[in-house]
């Protein structure tokens, strides 16, 4: 398991990190050390061969499984599919899933859980340009 650290933050932002993606192992989820309140983001790594070693389902938040890297089966209920770095998984509530890491390096994902249905506006549609300087 890596250490999550807390870079910098304030009431505005959080910013912390997992470190190394290449070193991590494990599972981290982010949300305590980030303050956030829309979703759960975790880090997972699954060595070759392996799979989470239950089958879980979600009442009310669906969840987004983004491949970093590795390859590897993904199962929703009774279909499997195969899945790599750079596949995006989305998985609705109700419904049993599970990863297994079938290739010689660990397979690495990122998974974003949120309240289904919850998405309003979005990237135009929630944002604004503002007229902040630019100091970087
Ligand atoms: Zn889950």
């Amino acid at each position: 398991m890596s250490d999550l650290k807390t870079i910098n933050s304030c009431d505005k932002f959080a910013h912390v990190s997992i470190g190394n993606i290449e070193e991590f192992e494990g599972k981290q989820f982010i949300k305590d050390a980030s303050g956030a309140t829309s979703c759960e983001i975790s880090f997972g790594t699954l060595p070759t061969g392996t799979s989470i070693p239950f089958f879980h389902s979600h009442k009310g938040n669906e969840e987004n499984y983004i491949i970093i890297k590795g390859k590897g089966t993904f199962q929703v209920n009774d279909s499997v599919f195969d899945i790599a770095e750079g596949s995006v998984i989305r998985v609705a509530t109700n419904c049993d899933r599970n990863l297994k890491c079938t290739s010689k390096e660990p397979l690495t994902y990122i998974c974003i859980q949120a309240k289904e249905g919850s998405l309003d506006g979005y990237t135009m549609t929630d944002a604004e340009i503002t007229d902040r300087e630019n100091l970087m």
